[in-house]
């Protein structure tokens, strides 16, 4: 089958190919790891490997940018799910990488990777697969969720090998799983409702489509969503962005 008609299956084979996705990955490996970010797709795909592998480590990228929320609900999860949860930190807090090197810039990939997000996301996750020698990496990514990933998706599918997170080289291959890849968001909700899964209060808290970064200057509309969540830190972050301006060098360590 084409990468593009997994798009078109209805719920009921999605869920059978992603199993079998999960269950035929979890065979070529033998150290794996899965992302969770707190939000909801994570949650899919760390619901569908626990069918499979209740211990497998479960990486969570506390950025010290997170809503609280998120990071009490990951916490209160791992507790009642008895997750083998690896919460990760990075080496700066938000405050002190923005004051290097200033807010990341919007659109926040489209001049290269902002240090914020290498610092804070993808160094401790790069250290941490050094260390433990993680084999394969299982994420919640759905091709919907940018154009970018839509045409990743098409090219390569839901499984590759690569030496690669992100665009950081890693000195050995791992196999690189994206289980619900042909997802759509109403796939997930559903998935989430038939499975009665505990969803990030965040969400509903403060009416948000996706939960991440509390606050990042580099998403479109951030100021909308700022203002709306936090008129004081909103206020704060304008004067933080005069004196510290926006990352300007960001093509940060592509290695
Ligand atoms: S999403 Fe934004 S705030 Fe979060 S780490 Fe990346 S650049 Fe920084």
């Amino acid at each position: 089958m084409r990468n593009i008609d997994l798009l078109k299956l209805d719920y009921s084979r999605k869920i059978e190919l992603s199993n079998s996705i999960v269950a035929q990955a979890l065979q070529q490996c033998n150290n794996p790891a899965v992302s969770f970010s707190g939000g909801k797709n994570s949650l899919v795909v760390l619901h569908l490997l626990l069918q499979y592998k209740p211990d497998i480590p479960v990486i969570f990228t506390n950025t010290t940018n997170e809503f609280a929320d998120t990071v009490k609900y990951v916490r209160r999860l791992a507790r009642e799910w008895n997750l083998n949860l690896y919460e990760l930190r990075p080496r700066w807090n938000f405050w002190k990488v923005v004051k290097l090197f200033g807010f990341p810039p919007e659109s926040r990939y489209r001049y290269g990777e902002p240090h914020c997000c290498y610092i804070l996301k993808i160094e401790p996750i790069l250290k941490i697969y050094k260390e433990k020698r993680f084999d394969a990496n299982f994420t919640g990514l759905t091709a919907y969720e940018s154009r970018t990933r839509m045409v990743n998706f098409l090219l390569k599918g839901c499984v590759i090998r690569t030496r690669y997170i992100g665009r950081h080289r890693l000195p050995f291959e791992i196999l690189s799983v994206k289980p619900i890849y042909f997802w759509n968001h109403a796939d997930v909700l559903r998935y989430i409702e038939e499975n009665d899964l505990p969803v990030n209060p965040v969400y509903r808290k403060y009416g948000l489509e996706r939960c991440g970064c509390r606050l990042c200057t580099g998403h479109k509309g951030w100021r909308e969503q700022l203002k709306r969540i936090s008129p004081k830190l909103y206020e704060y972050v304008l004067k933080k962005i005069e004196e510290y301006g926006f990352d300007s060098q960001p093509n940060h360590a592509k290695k």
